[in-house]
């Protein structure tokens, strides 16, 4: 007999008629040989009208009493549909997440499971009955009982960690969609289905899939093995799995929070080639990118920062092997891209440095937790690294490093973080996951964000320590962090931009955070632009292919659009522009790669 974690969203449950509904395929699966666990969010809208009655009280409502009110709503959806279930005959029994004991930590209002207790849940099974858990919800520790919940949208992340916690065989998550999206059908109308994608790649797409799937649940399966799927509850559709490797067994202690970092990788086998000083305009990476993929150039790291003045610098790593052609490449390409017509201005100028290395933490722990990459840069700095380049994605940080320094940086990592290190070649794991994988399975649009740059930091180990230190302190969660190629000496020293992203509603704090401190720290000007978007694409695939970039910044230059900045991980490319030309810029990619069908996808708004 197979257990199995279902979990219903709002609005599979948002009437009456819906929880009779779902009643009815929760008895098919029951009948069909299964033991089920069912989790419910709150009914419809349901949490949202009560955060806005406690926004009619006050305009900060104290955390806890959030959690006390906002818990209230999967308490009603857990007690009517066991209701439902036993109005059709199939006995059910509904708990909150204080009776199953599903522990937190006690910071309320976005608590992180610590464990989960089983017994109770597996004695109702053994009755033949369904549980029926109450999502979203958790209990601070088994001494003091203070309600907490996980953060909007944490029903999914409570489904898939009673199933890591109870070792079910699969944890389907029936929402109002089809399933995952090749990006949101609301910007690109004929955004497809995906059949699968491997929760590496969800994860990275967290500002597309966080809509339909919570990151962290996306975490959890991963981290533990479990068998996902996101399918519609109106239909009897496959929907799209969500693919985990074999994980390393970890202990059910500290669930969410034990590793935030669950991997230290590096290669030792790459060259630099960066072009500075070439004009800020659309195409220019467009050509640098297609002349590189023309010549069978596999590119990993790409960065380009914030521009300065009219002109930009891109940096790119490739292996070791293929520097020569890429710097041949590069300087072929630099004389045309003059920003003046007299050549003894701001000339481009291509600089190579052969003997270099890449070190990367990964995990998805790090989403929404500010101070990993900070803690990861106070490390090397520690160590005495100096990072030459840092390109950041939502599950990953990798930095540039100078290739004699790569046994120290990883030594201290792999200390901090307490996990062993593994080469990262590229292709690997790719060719491990899924062997005729498409290049890039999705593209994304975030319009959330703000950019914020800050001029001419010295360029010594510690400074993006002790910067993105400041600004967790401030709980302040960066997203894509860019530190540019382009040196200055200012009074003497040598110093590089830094350029980041952090989510609108924290730029003003973070603007303030950084110009009370900036100017004691020897650092030029701070400057912000909230009206920026980023679009990424996203594809295992995408490391043994050559050219993937490339493409991906011709359809946004074909549009006209100015790339603002790049970074890249190994299986996404980010690209920030305007935040005007953000969905056309989306749509031109989503198309480029073929993405989309003609198979019409409905949506509710
Ligand atoms: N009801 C909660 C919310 O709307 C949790 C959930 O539905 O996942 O955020
Ligand atoms: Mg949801």
């Amino acid at each position: 007999m197979a257990l199995i974690v279902q979990k219903y969203g709002g609005t599979s449950v948002g009437t009456v008629e819906r929880i009779k509904a779902v009643a009815q395929r929760v008895r098919r699966t029951v009948q069909a040989g299964n033991s089920v666990v069912v989790v419910v969010s709150a009914m419809g809208k349901t949490t949202d009208g009560l955060v806005k009655l406690a926004n009619d009280i006050s305009s900060s409502p104290s955390r806890r009493e959030m959690d006390m009110l906002l818990s209230t709503g999967e308490q009603v959806s857990i007690a009517l549909l066991s209701m439902a279930l036993q109005e059709a005959a199939q006995p059910a029994v509904s708990l909150t997440g204080a009776q199953v004991g599903i522990v937190t930590e006690a910071t309320h209002t976005r608590a992180r499971i610590l464990s989960i207790e089983t017994d109770r849940i597996q004695r109702h099974l053994n009755r033949g009955e369904v549980v029926v858990v109450a999502g979203f919800q958790g209990i601070s520790s088994l001494t003091d009982f203070e309600i907490t919940t996980l953060g909007r949208g944490g029903s999914d992340t409570s489904a898939v960690a009673l199933a890591a916690a109870l070792k079910a065989d699969a944890c389907e998550i029936y929402t109002d969609v089809p399933g995952i999206l090749t990006a949101d059908p609301r910007l690109v109308p004929d955004a497809q289905l995906m059949p699968e994608i491997t929760s590496d790649e969800m994860l990275e797409l967290a500002s597309l899939g966080a809509k339909v799937l919570h990151p962290r649940a996306v975490e959890i399966a991963r981290n533990y093995g479990v068998t996902l799927v996101v399918r519609s509850s109106w239909t009897d559709d496959p929907g799209t799995r969500v693919v985990s490797p074999q994980p390393q067994p970890r202990p059910l202690v500290g669930l969410e929070i034990a590793h935030p970092v669950d991997g230290v990788g590096f290669d030792t086998d790459q060259a630099k080639v960066a072009l500075l000083r070439i004009p800020d305009r659309p195409g220019i990476a467009a050509r640098l990118f297609r002349e590189l993929a023309q010549q069978d150039l596999n590119v990993d790291l790409v960065i380009q920062s914030i521009h300065e003045e009219n002109t930009n610098d891109i940096a790119f790593t490739v292996v070791k092997e293929s520097c020569n052609r890429a710097e041949a490449v590069a300087a072929a390409i630099a004389p045309a891209l003059r920003t003046t017509p007299d050549p003894r201005a701001s000339e481009a100028e291509v600089v190579v440095d052969r003997h270099m290395a890449k070190v990367s933490i990964s995990g998805a722990g790090m989403i929404g937790r500010p101070g990993v990459a900070a803690q990861m840069f106070e490390t090397l700095a520690k160590a005495g690294v100096n990072l030459e380049m840092i390109s950041t994605s939502e599950v990953q940080v990798s930095c540039a490093i100078a290739e004699s320094d790569c046994d120290r940086a990883i030594a201290a990592l792999c200390d901090v973080f307490a996990v062993t290190s593994s080469p990262t070649h590229l292709g690997t794991r790719a060719q491990a996951q899924l062997p005729d994988t498409p290049s890039v399975r999705g593209a994304a649009l975030d319009r959330q964000q703000a950019r914020l740059a800050i001029r001419h930091v010295p360029d010594r180990p510690g400074m993006a320590a002790r910067l993105f230190r400041l600004l967790a302190d401030h709980i302040i969660s960066v997203d894509m962090i860019i530190q540019s190629q382009r040196c200055r000496l200012v009074d003497g020293i040598t110093t590089r931009d830094i350029a980041f992203t952090v989510s609108q509603a924290d730029a003003a704090a973070a603007r303030e955070v950084l110009l009370a401190e900036m100017p004691q720290w020897g650092c030029g000007e701070v400057v912000v632009d909230e009206a920026i978007a980023k679009v990424s694409i996203v594809g295992i695939g995408m490391v043994l292919r050559p050219g993937i970039a490339a493409r991906m910044f011709e359809a946004i230059a074909q549009q006209g659009i100015n790339i603002q900045m790049i970074a890249t991980s190994e299986i996404k490319v980010s690209c920030v522009v305007a935040q005007e030309d953000g969905v056309h810029a989306l749509q031109a990619v989503h198309e480029a790669f073929g993405l989309a069908g003609d198979t019409r996808i409905e949506v509710s708004a």
